[in-house]
């Protein structure tokens, strides 16, 4: 479900006119839907309630500390990958014994702050890292638990980019080489490896690669028990699709319908680390129309929001739908792809103001006439879209605003000049 609709050629977010928002706050803005990343997350929760689950929400698909808050209030855990996302738990007033720390490269102090905050596990990148966590730990006189991020080599068949569950990559050990993890760190009385963490990468569009990725990890399991090592929790990590193009993506509960059944009677308890399928289509990017400009045979619409507020499209050649916010009758029921074939629509690339050829959102892309000052919403932009917000060319960070119902709030200021340059006095 998303909360994005029109009525009467104005788009809404559930209850709430966007042109009201604008109005009030500016644009560009960023913003949410309440009701559809809880819908999202209460699905996830279902589709897998037949394991004993646990959803940590992966803060770095979009970490305001006020959606943290909506999450860990309906029950999720967190995923983290730093020091600062702990603290925004932490923040949240999240239950820090559902969180789980994944990264390649944590620094003693974050180490440290986890060891301390009591987090559930470690996912753990390599041996260096785990035998410094042990040393940390026995220096600190904490315990924790961990889980061995296992490689399973199945490949989701996404960008290169964001594929991490591969052999070639710097995440994880391969499954030869957990074992001897095991043998070497298992039994240590300050860390206790009684995990197994497995991330795929993001944007897999099809559930094969999990159910492969179960089947090559359960017979580790099984051969880890059978040396008499504790294995109590599979975190199957994120990555799962989100609808960036109407219905392009499976549903929690066909994910788990593959899944399921996988893990039934063998006594794991099950960790999911959503980022994207919770809040991607939760949140757009409203941005305005700042001039037309004909470029030979292109035309170019330049909007208010750059590069800088939402990368994806740059970085990833992501699809982000994008379609303005008040439009006639004949504009108002769409699917959300690309391959629009309605009357009266022009080609167009929307760009934005930076000084880079890569700062695009959409290249050829067919929309309704549009004119300079009219409201554009770029879709599906909830996850990675602010988490990866800068400055660059002094652009201020755009203001985010959450949707409830027929209430809105901002839950984060605009920044401000003076703002951007606080930290340099
Ligand atoms: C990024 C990340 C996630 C979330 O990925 P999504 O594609 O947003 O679901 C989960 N776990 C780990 C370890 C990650 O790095």
């Amino acid at each position: 479900m998303d909360s994005f609709n029109y009525k009467n050629g104005k788009l809404f977010a559930e209850d709430v006119d966007l042109a009201k928002i604008a109005a009030s706050v500016g644009t560009p803005v960023y913003i949410y839907s309440k009701a559809t990343i809880l819908d999202h997350f209460e699905k996830t929760k279902k589709a897998y309630s037949k394991l004993d689950t646990t959803i940590c929400y992966s803060i770095k698909a979009c970490g305001n500390i006020n959606i943290l808050k909506i999450l860990a209030e309906a029950g999720s855990g967190f995923d983290i990958v730093s020091g600062g996302e702990l603290f925004r738990a932490q923040q949240a007033g999240a239950d820090i014994k559902k969180t789980v720390y994944a990264g390649v490269g944590k620094t003693d102090t974050e180490i440290i702050s986890a060891l301390k905050a009591g987090i559930g596990y470690f996912n753990i990148e390599s041996e260096a890292e785990l035998e410094h966590i042990i040393r940390l730990a026995e220096q600190t006189g904490t315990k924790a638990k961990a889980a061995l991020r296992v490689n399973p080599d199945v490949d989701p068949k996404t960008h290169a980019h964001i594929t991490t569950g591969t052999k070639e990559t710097k995440f994880g050990v391969d499954i030869e080489r957990a074992q001897k993890v095991f043998e070497r760190y298992a039994n240590n009385s300050f860390v206790n490896l009684c995990a197994i963490h497995v991330h795929l990468g993001s944007g897999g569009k099809t559930i094969d690669p999990y159910c492969q990725a179960v089947k090559k990890i359960l017979p580790l399991i099984d051969a880890l028990r059978k040396k008499g090592y504790r294995i109590e929790a599979l975190d199957l990590g994120g990555g799962y699709g989100a609808d960036y193009r109407t219905d392009s993506a499976p549903t929690a509960a066909d994910y788990a319908e593959g899944i399921v059944p996988l893990l039934i009677d063998k006594n794991l308890k099950l960790i999911l680390e959503p980022g994207k399928s919770i809040v991607a289509n939760a949140g757009i990017l409203l941005t305005k129309v700042l001039f037309l400009k004909q470029g030979g045979s292109k035309k170019f619409v330049i909007v208010d929001a750059g590069m800088n507020d939402l990368i994806r499209p740059c970085l990833y050649d992501a699809f982000h739908f994008i379609w303005p916010a008040k439009v006639k009758e004949q504009f108002t029921h769409l699917k959300r792809t690309d391959k629009l074939d309605i009357k009266g629509l022009e080609f167009v690339d929307v760009v934005g103001p930076i000084c880079e050829g890569a700062d695009f959102f959409a290249k050829d892309r067919a929309l309704p006439p549009v004119e300079r000052g009219d409201l554009i919403s770029i879709f599906t932009a909830g996850a990675y879209g602010y988490t990866m917000a800068s400055n660059y060319n002094a652009r201020p960070l755009p203001a985010e605003v959450l949707v409830d119902g027929d209430n809105f709030k901002i839950i984060r200021k605009r920044q401000t000049y003076e703002d951007m340059i606080s930290l340099e006095k």
